[in-house]
Parts: structure tokens; C-alpha cells; sequence
């Protein structure tokens, strides 16, 4: 495991301080595959349950690149029991006032952000995918014991030597194919989507809805604006700016202000058919796009992975290395339903906003209550 590009996140083990949560000795080994916001995620959980965590990575450096997240009330309470409530809330922005519109401008209805926030008591907030993987990394460097390897991609997840191996490798997880084969895996639905940062801040924010087409825009730190825009799968960088030219301002003025070198095209998919289990063999879990992955409609890919990796790591801490079996089945019992849910719920909204009547959708959407 270890390798000529490997980074040592290192400082001391042991003994975890400085968040309530301490141990005299090492708990147990884990190595977690993948450096991204479940894998990450995990390893503080980890860490803070004293647990000896090595976190193996595919790509040469931290990925730092992405544009925003949702970071639903939910999510935010999990960063919280992570130790990550105060980096979160430094660099996040509230999302409020959001609207459904047709491409003409017309109100069709409100995303549901203030009912969110009446019912949780915060709002909805945004924070862009680089600050939240460097508040991750800074947090894991603050408890120091975490060896993050890059430039290891895993090969063969059952030859690793560890009592806890974690899959948070994305939605080709190799841990996944090798403890649970390949029936399920990633579907793409047929449509791509551009993301972006524009150098401008604008609103109104929310989300338009045309015939097979979709754009959406939210706040992400002052003087920028976040931007994603859905189109059939066959759409090209140059041909995106056309397909929203005549759709109400600011979006043609939003394309305008994102160099499109910077624009990250998403293939869309999910993953089909839903796992049976995200636990194996009594040490092996799955957490994130790994577990689950799902379309990004009801923005909640980050948001379920973080709960994934403080409800696995909660559980594991509670049960010892000794009882990581039953840990590994409170966990499965917690957020399987849970998680899959949520990526059905995604899909379906999929379906709905690409119906090829959207005359009658649009009814339906203007009858919705508040
Ligand atoms: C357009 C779009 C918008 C989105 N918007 C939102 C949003 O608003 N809110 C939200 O919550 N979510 C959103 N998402 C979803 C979100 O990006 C992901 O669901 C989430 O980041 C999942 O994190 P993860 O850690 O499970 O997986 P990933 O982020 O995929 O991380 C997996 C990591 O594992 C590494 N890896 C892969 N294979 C190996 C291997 N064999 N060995 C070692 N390392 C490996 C990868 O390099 C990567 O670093 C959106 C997605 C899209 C496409």
C-alpha cells in the first residue's frame, strides 16, 4: 500500500483529542478506499473512535475540483458530530427564496427551502465542494494518525489486511464489485449536466424547467453565482449557450460570465439495481455513490454520504472492534432504506421534469400548496 507519491497526513496517533472523544489506544485498523467527501468523512469518524485509518486514493492529489453543494439541514447536524459544524457554517451561504420557473421567467412554484428551514430551525446552505473536501483534509490533519496514500488506486479489496475496509470509491467502487459482483452498477439515464462558478452574483435564484432541458441557479460566496444546466446527453460546450440563449435573464448572462475551460460535464447516472446490503463478511461497508449512488435532481449525493460515513462510524464506535459485525448491521439497518429512498425520490423528479408534457407538469407544479 505504501507508494512513491503516498502522503503522510500524520501527526500523532494514539491518543485522539480536542473534540470529547478520546481513546488510549488504538481501536482497530481500517483502511477506507477513496478520498472524496464519504471517504473523508469516514476517516474522522474513525479517527475520533481512535481507530488506525488509512485512506487509499486513486488520483495523484486532493481532488479539489466541483462547483457547490446543498448541505441539507440533516447533513449539517452530521458535520456537527463529525467536529465540522464551525468550518461548515465559516464558509457556507443560506439558500432561501429559490423559485420554479418556466424558461419565459413565469413563477411556476418555490422549492420547498423555507419549509425546510421552518422544520429543521437552519436553513439550507451552499458551500463549494473545494471548501468542503480542504475542511475535511483539515480536520482529519488537526487529529493527525491518517495515513491518505495517493496514487494508490485498490485493485483487490480482498486481499487487504485491516479489520474494517470501507468502500467510499465512488460509483465504480472496486469494493463494491468484489464483495457484492456485478449486478448492480452504474445506469445512465440519457442526459449529461454542465456545471460552473460565474464570476457574477445575480438573482433571482432557483431552478427554470423547459422540455428536456433544465437550469438552475444558486448563491455560492459573494460576487459568484453556482450554475447547472441539464441537456440531452449528446449536447456539446459550444452548443449549450445556444440552447439557453433565449431563456429569461440572467441565465444567458450567467453563460456568459463562466469561462467555459472551467465548465465540468456530469454524466448522469445511478446506481441499478439497489444493493441488497451495504455491509459483508463483518468488516466490509459501503458508504456514499459507492452504496447509492443517485441522480443529483434532489441534490443529496453529498449530503447522504456524510450521513452514511457519521451513522457507520457511529455505530462502529459504539461496538468496539469486537462487535463490528453487529456495528456493521445497526449501521445497514440505519441508512440502507434510508439512502435508497432518497435516490428513488431523485429519479422520480428525474422522470417528472422530463416528461414530454411538460404543459400538464407545469399544472401540476403551479397546484403544488405555498
Ligand atoms: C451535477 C451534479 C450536481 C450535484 N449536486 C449535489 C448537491 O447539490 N448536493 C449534494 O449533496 N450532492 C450533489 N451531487 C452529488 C455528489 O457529487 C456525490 O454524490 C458525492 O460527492 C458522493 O461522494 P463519495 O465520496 O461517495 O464519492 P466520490 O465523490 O465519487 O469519491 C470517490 C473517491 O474514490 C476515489 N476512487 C475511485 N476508485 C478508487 C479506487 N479503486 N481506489 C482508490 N480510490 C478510488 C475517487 O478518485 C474519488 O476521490 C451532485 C452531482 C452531480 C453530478
Amino acid at each position: 500500500m505504501s507508494g512513491e507519491t503516498e502522503t503522510e497526513s500524520e501527526r500523532a496517533s494514539g491518543t485522539v483529542d480536542g473534540a470529547g472523544t478520546s481513546s488510549g489506544r488504538e481501536a482497530g485498523t481500517a483502511v477506507v478506499a477513496g478520498a472524496g467527501i464519504g471517504g473523508l468523512a469516514t476517516a474522522i469518524g474513525l479517527r475520533r473512535a481512535g481507530w488506525t485509518v488509512t485512506v487509499l486514493e486513486r488520483r495523484a492529489a486532493p481532488e479539489r475540483y466541483g462547483t457547490a453543494f446543498g448541505i441539507h439541514p440533516t447533513a449539517q447536524s452530521a458535520l456537527d458530530l463529525l467536529g465540522l459544524g464551525d468550518a461548515l457554517r465559516a464558509r457556507a451561504v443560506p439558500y432561501r427564496h429559490a423559485r420554479i420557473r418556466r424558461p419565459d421567467g413565469t413563477v411556476l412554484a418555490a422549492l420547498p427551502l423555507e419549509r425546510i428551514e421552518r422544520r429543521a430551525g437552519r436553513p439550507e446552505l451552499l458551500m463549494a465542494r473545494p471548501h468542503l473536501i480542504d475542511a475535511l483534509l483539515a480536520e482529519l490533519d488537526r487529529f493527525g494518525g491518517t495515513r491518505i496514500a495517493y496514487g494508490q488506486p485498490l485493485t483487490d479489496p480482498r486481499a487487504l489486511d485491516a479489520d474494517l475496509v470501507v468502500g467510499a470509491d465512488g460509483i465504480n467502487s472496486v469494493v463494491r464489485t468484489a464483495y457484492f459482483g456485478s449486478r448492480s452498477g452504474p445506469r445512465p439515464i440519457g442526459t449529461v449536466a454542465w456545471i460552473g462558478i460565474a464570476g457574477c452574483e445575480t438573482g433571482p435564484y432557483g431552478e427554470t424547467w423547459g422540455e428536456g432541458r433544465f437550469f438552475g441557479m444558486t448563491p455560492v460566496e459573494p460576487g459568484r453565482t453556482n450554475w447547472y444546466a441539464t441537456v440531452p446527453a449528446a449536447t456539446t460546450a459550444r452548443e449549450v449557450r445556444d440552447v439557453f440563449a433565449d431563456w429569461h435573464d440572467p441565465i444567458p448572462r450567467v453563460l456568459a460570465e463562466t469561462d467555459p475551460a472551467t465548465w465540468i460535464r456530469y454524466e448522469m447516472r445511478h446506481l441499478h439495481p439497489a444493493l441488497p446490503r451495504f455491509v459483508a463478511d463483518g468488516r466490509v461497508a459501503l458508504v456514499g455513490d459507492a452504496a447509492h449512488a443517485m441522480t443529483p435532481h434532489l441534490g443529496q449525493g453529498a449530503c447522504t454520504a456524510l450521513l452514511d460515513a457519521e451513522a457507520l462510524t457511529r455505530a462502529v464506535a459504539a461496538g468496539g472492534p469486537d462487535g463490528l459485525p453487529r456495528a456493521l448491521r445497526a449501521y445497514d439497518a440505519e441508512r440502507r432504506r434510508s439512502a435508497q429512498r432518497v435516490a428513488f425520490g431523485s429519479r422520480s423528479l428525474h422522470r417528472f421534469m422530463s416528461t414530454r408534457r411538460p404543459a400538464l407538469r407545469d399544472t401540476l407544479l403551479r397546484m403544488l400548496p405555498g
